[in-house]
């Protein structure tokens, strides 16, 4: 049986799909969904096929894969295309956040530890996701994710919801000094146990995501982590260097006539973060 995470407050939202897979022992792989660690290609993309298939849509749904690189490099999506789904060679390179506008866009995450973030603009309908582990939490990705989803179509934060996928708790993080003075500023993100730090980087992505104006009731925390429920979740620490990844994954239902005013974004190009995006004509 195939077990899917959800966040209670994307369900209300039926025009907005979302996932967070979970390994299961009777799949190949233990259904790890990443195609860069090596296992076999074809186990992979069938995994992959039933992720697609379990959204129920009765569309073509355009599943959208990251190259991650622990960046805070950000990419829109502006078209309806495949990318990286079963060719790692064709995923947007160098990236890890992606927003979308377009209606059967899937954008996906692919994570055993590090903090995945689902976020939905209820409003203008726009969806991001976003892989942050503690370089990523240290750029502060969330942030400039939320600051690209208001440059690029006109967001209100206060119309986005946001969902923390599970992730390594700070039960389990534990880091050097190296690491942890990153995060010194925030007193309540870290523990110190002599030489060690234990980090808690669920916590400083919503204390991000705060920062960026989105409500405190806005945000989901699964409060599941991976470490301690690795039976149920990959986990690189706890495996000690696992090679599986599960899967987080947001876009909006192309079955689901979408009502939207205010949109500017058909004018935009794709852009990395940082770049600067020609003003849309006849916006405001
Ligand atoms: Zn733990």
């Amino acid at each position: 049986m195939v077990d899917l995470y959800r966040f209670k407050q994307f369900d209300d939202h039926a025009e907005c799909i979302h996932a967070v897979t979970t390994k299961i022992a009777q799949e190949p792989f233990s259904f790890s969904l990443a195609l860069h660690t090596g296992e076999d290609r074809a186990s992979i993309i069938a995994n992959r096929k039933k992720v697609s298939s379990l959204l129920d849509i009765n569309d073509t749904l355009h599943f959208v894969v990251a190259n991650q690189t622990h960046s805070d490099h950000i990419k829109v999506i502006t078209k309806e295309e495949t990318k990286g789904w079963e060719d790692p060679e064709d995923a947007v390179a160098d990236c890890d956040a992606l927003i979308t506008d377009r209606k059967g866009v899937v954008l996906t995450v692919l994570t055993a530890d590090c903090v995945p973030v689902l976020l939905y603009d209820k409003k203008k309908k726009i969806v991001a996701a976003v892989h942050a582990g503690w370089k990523g939490t240290k750029e502060k990705i969330v942030v400039k994710t939320v600051k690209k989803m208001i440059d690029v179509f006109k967001s209100e934060p206060s119309d986005i919801i946001a969902g923390i996928a599970p992730s390594i708790g700070q039960c389990c993080y534990e880091v050097g000094e190296d690491v942890a003075k990153y995060f010194f500023d925030m007193p309540k993100a870290f523990h110190q146990n002599k030489e060690k730090y234990m980090l808690d980087l669920p916590y400083i992505n919503q204390q991000q995501l705060l920062e960026a104006g989105v409500k405190e009731e806005h945000i989901e925390m699964s409060g599941i982590c991976t470490a301690c429920e690795s039976e149920r979740f990959f986990s690189y620490r706890k495996e000690q260097g696992c090679s599986g990844r599960f899967m987080s994954l947001i876009g909006l239902n192309p079955d689901y006539a979408l009502e939207i005013t205010e949109r500017y974004a058909n004018h935009c190009t794709v852009a990395t973060y940082g770049e600067t995006i020609d003003a849309p004509t006849g916006a405001p």
